[in-house]
């Protein structure tokens, strides 16, 4: 195990391991999430303007009515997210696709691409839709009571989320079970020793699509499955993958996704509640009828959309300390802190990450904790072990 070094030392080595081309690179990446960031929080404002001064979101009320019954308001809905998706188009094409072919990570034709953009889009949007029918029916149910039928929603919506993760994935990615019994055996004693239910190993067929490697566990049944991707597999000793499942195995002990599904909700909530207090301020401005008004639907999705990139700034802090204890959890054990380090490593080379991104950006933009600081972080946890061991 190397001796703990400072994050300036240890930055250095990264970048140098990097050479000039692949810090290039990171660096582009870090850039671009920046830019990511300011373009979600400019669309919504231009969707909104779009809509709301030119008296259209009023005429497509009017035209369908779409106020007198729930159908009606729900197609109004899928319309308002259509023009979104079809705005938006342009930008999820440079981002996902232009932008991960200068970093030579995606493997798809345009065409390919936009094919499961179309797919995730159909399962995404009328869930989506849904989310929005049920809040105009809250509104205009219980015009003075609705915080309860809205936190049920967001509980439902939450929870379909969740369930729908697999489905999600696996309208990207093939997959398979993973066909090697040794590292099977390997990941199940893993699972055993954190005591969580086993449900198997499926590996995703992301080659043919991605450069990149992840990997994650999704429910399945009563138990828990492992889902690696080929690369991850390709790129990694049985070690290392040990140590990437037993990290994965501290965010399901440690109820992480349940806690983020709280903080996310109750974060919804607020957001929600502060949007009706506006749109009752608002909402009756040129030809908008208030809250329960289906028109108003540009405007509070800029006042969301808004809201919840500053409460993203805020739990993305939270999921750092929450990705800390993952790695303490996955050192503890495997006891491995040599592949766990290890892993990093791959991963930062495979996703080009930058090992350190610019402070403020981690600060607002990063859900997890910058490789090099998880790396000293890990040389500290092992160093502390080992004099508390001797
Ligand atoms: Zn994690």
């Amino acid at each position: 195990m190397p001796e703990t070094t400072s994050l300036d030392a240890l930055i250095r080595e990264w970048e140098a391991e990097l050479g000039l081309e692949g810090l290039a690179q990171a660096r582009y990446q870090e850039r671009m999430r920046v830019l990511r960031f300011f373009m979600g929080l400019v669309v919504p404002v231009l969707l909104a303007l779009l809509w709301l001064p030119t008296g259209w979101a009023v005429a497509l009320r009017d035209a369908l009515a779409a106020n007198t019954s729930w159908w009606r308001t729900w197609m109004a809905l899928l319309v308002f997210l259509a023009s979104e998706a079809v705005l938006t188009l342009p930008l999820a094409w440079y981002f996902d696709f232009r932008v991960e072919h200068r970093l030579g990570l995606s493997r798809q034709t345009c065409w390919e691409w936009l094919w499961d953009e179309l797919k995730q889009a159909a399962l995404g949007l009328p869930l989506q839709s849904l989310l929005f029918l049920g809040l105009y029916l809250v509104f205009r149910t219980w015009p003075d009571k609705w915080f309860p039928g809205l936190a049920g929603l967001v509980v439902v919506f939450l929870a379909a989320l969740y369930l729908l993760q697999p489905v999600f994935l696996r309208l990207k990615y093939k997959t398979q079970p993973l066909e090697d019994p040794v590292l099977t055996e390997r990941l199940h004693r893993v699972f055993q020793r954190a005591g969580v239910p086993f449900a198997g190993v499926s590996v995703v067929k992301a080659r043919e699509k991605t450069a990149r490697s992840n990997a994650a566990l999704v429910p399945r049944g009563a138990g828990t499955e492992v889902v690696l991707f080929d690369t991850l597999l390709e790129s990694m000793s049985p070690e290392a993958i040990e140590t990437v499942v037993a990290h994965e195995l501290g965010h399901k002990v440690h109820r992480d996704m349940l806690r983020l599904m709280t903080l996310v909700g109750t974060a919804l909530l607020l957001a929600l509640a502060v949007g009706y207090g506006i749109l009752q301020r608002l909402g009756t401005w040129d030809g908008l009828q208030g809250p329960g008004d289906v028109a108003t639907f540009p405007l509070l999705g800029w006042i969301l959309a808004w809201l919840m990139a500053g409460i993203q700034v805020l739990l993305n802090a939270y999921m750092r300390s929450r990705e800390y204890a993952a790695d303490r959890y996955a050192l503890e054990i495997t006891r491995n802190p040599a592949a766990l380090e290890t892993t990093f490593r791959v991963l930062a080379r495979q996703n080009k990450a930058l090992p350190q991104p610019p402070a403020w950006v981690e600060a607002l933009l990063h859900n997890h904790p910058s490789l090099a600081r998880r790396v000293l972080a890990l040389r500290r946890w092992a160093n502390q072990r080992t004099i508390s061991e001797n």
